[in-house]
């Protein structure tokens, strides 16, 4: 076998929380390569803040974690998946802190310690475990920690997928199967054939394809594109979730002030000081996400100004270091006392609500490809995630994929898989030209198909998209691939699907809100968008 040849049982892609429970759980059973496109670290997970959803206190029930979460959904969450994952959520919290995720205690009452259960918006109970406000590093920490133990599991750092295999691909009859993937290790430029019995994509959610977003660069929906273009079905991805509140300030680059905040009585203010949430929801400034974000995104068109407060001063000093760190030394950073002043914030892409299609054990269409975590689309957040569901979620999901994947027998590998085909040129234009088309796909997102839609604007978008693909395309074939250019097709492909989505739905539902089709239209509840490359034949 050549060099570039790598076989194994598992081949998982992305090292966020979805990937790396999913590759302890395969770890055991057989050989695992963990892909991963920067340091193994770097994921969305690892900027988490607020928690994970999980119901651990007596006067909480799964009935009420279920029913807050269909409420978020607004119409169109598959109830029998949110339950599944509402009920397995205490055992598989109880695996993580098996793994030595710490997560934050408190002295109850009585004097005993207990679990320090947040609350977030949406949510009728406190039921979010968290590791202060850095929640997600430590799940990071502990969970490579526990990989780098198991000898089963490989890690490629900087290896970026740039397409799954499939036997289709290869030209070979019969139901679609999927062989593993090509991917590009960044230092050598080398292309090499990850060829596995079984595929998991957990490469996270898309935020990049916005000009604002919460996310890291690893967010490029390149799991979703990739899935897309092997022939899997993706649905739902007009429902992008705005996290009203990320810190404005020059240089702060895509940081988030947690819901959580709120939780602990952060109040939204306008710049002359007044509160303005009860004009918009019982809730107030604990309103569900997407309420929360059209309200700041409407404060602001009305007044004028480039963001609005959030105010935490009510709260004695000592609580809110203790229980903010991060976020009070951020801030400080940028010359913001949370403890005296409210925090200048505004609303920025977050997460992506649809996916790749899965089965709540992450099984797609494609016979040996499972996608778990933010990549995939279960039907557990349906028109808009409750808050800290998506941890949840990727654990849940992960467990129950490992599960399944373990049952299935799968075919020996075909034997000849061919090597990675690709342009030889280098193009001495090419990082002016790819950070050119990048910032101009994600404006156009940003003002186009942005917090509040239009019909004109989506059919704007889209005609604008197809150009700038026609241009990436070109590029794609002639020259020498490189993480960059790989990234830049993924978002412009990603940003066609949320368009495309957005213009299949005709009503304003959860986080999809189009001027044109103001109200919710229940002939279109428990209808996904689905999008598949074939039907287009595109
Ligand atoms: C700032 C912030 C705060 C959040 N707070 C919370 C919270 O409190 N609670 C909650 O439930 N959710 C929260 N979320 C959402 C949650 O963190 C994510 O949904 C979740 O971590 C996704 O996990 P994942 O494993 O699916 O993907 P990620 O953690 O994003 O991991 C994706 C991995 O895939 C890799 N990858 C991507 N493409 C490729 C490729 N082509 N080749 C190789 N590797 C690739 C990436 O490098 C990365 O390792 C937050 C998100 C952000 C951004």
């Amino acid at each position: 076998m050549p060099d570039n040849h790598l076989q194994f049982d598992c081949l998982i892609i992305g090292s966020g929380i979805a990937g790396l429970f999913l590759a302890l759980k395969l770890a055991p059973h057989g050989t695992v390569a963990l892909v991963t496109k920067k340091s193994s670290a770097e994921s969305n997970t690892n900027y988490a803040q607020g928690g994970i959803a999980a119901v651990m206190s007596p006067d909480d029930s799964f009935e009420m974690h279920v029913r807050d979460t269909l409420a978020a959904g607004a119409g169109l969450c598959k109830e029998e998946v949110v339950r599944a994952i509402v009920e397995e959520g205490p055992a598989r919290v109880a695996e993580l802190m098996e793994l030595g995720i710490r997560f934050s205690q408190r002295e109850s009452p009585g004097g005993a310690t207990e679990l320090d259960l947040g609350r977030e918006g949406g949510h009728s109970r406190r039921r979010i475990l968290h590791a202060q406000d850095v929640t997600g590093r430590e799940l990071e920490r502990a969970l490579l920690a526990a990989a780098e133990k198991q000898p089963g599991i490989r890690i490629f750092e900087d290896h970026i997928a740039i397409d799954l295999i499939t036997t289709h691909k290869l030209g070979q009859t019969g139901p679609n199967r999927c062989l593993g993937a090509y991917v590009l290790e960044k230092g050598t430029g080398q292309v090499k054939v990850f060829a596995a019995k079984a595929t998991g994509l957990a490469t996270g959610g898309c935020g990049k394809v916005y000009l604002h977003t919460s996310n890291p660069d690893i967010a490029t929906g390149d799991g979703v594109a990739m899935a897309y273009r092997a022939g899997v079905p993706v649905a739902n991805m007009e429902f992008m979730q705005f996290h009203p509140t990320c810190l404005y300030h020059p240089k702060a680059k895509s940081f988030l002030i947690s819901e959580a905040v709120r939780g602990e009585g952060g109040v939204l203010k306008t710049r002359a000081g007044g509160e303005f949430m009860d004009h918009y929801h019982p809730l107030k400034s604990l309103a569900p996400r997407d309420i929360v974000a059209r309200a700041i995104d409407s404060e602001m068109k009305r007044s004028g100004a480039e963001h609005v407060y959030l105010d935490i001063t009510s709260k004695p000093a000592p609580f809110i270091i203790h229980r903010f760190p991060n976020i009070y030394q951020t801030c400080l950073q940028f010359g913001i006392d949370i403890t005296k002043e409210p925090i200048p914030v505004v609303p920025a892409a977050h997460y992506q609500c649809g996916g790749v299609v899965t089965t709540v054990d992450g099984e797609t269409e494609v016979a040996g490809l499972y996608a778990v975590g933010e990549a995939a689309c279960t039907g557990l957040h349906g028109a808009n995630r409750l808050a800290s569901n998506s941890l949840l979620e990727a654990v849940v999901c992960a467990h129950r994929a490992a599960q399944r994947l373990r049952l299935q027998t799968a075919p020996p590998l075909a034997a000849a898989i061919p090597p990675w085909q690709s342009g030889n040129a280098h193009n001495p234009d090419e990082m002016v030209v790819v950070s050119h088309l990048w910032e101009e796909i994600r404006r156009l997102m940003w003002d186009y198909v942005g917090i509040v839609r239009t019909d004109r604007r989506l059919q704007r978008a889209l005609n604008r998209i197809a150009n700038l693909q026609a241009e990436i395309q070109e590029y794609y074939w002639d020259f020498i691939v490189s993480a960059e250019l790989l990234e830049l097709r993924n978002i412009a492909l990603v940003a066609e699907l949320i368009v495309r989505c957005a213009m299949q739905r005709p009503e304003s539902r959860g986080l999809h809100c189009n001027l044109d089709h103001p109200n919710a239209d229940p002939a279109w509840a428990q209808r996904d968008t689905v999008l598949r490359k074939s039907s287009l034949g595109a």
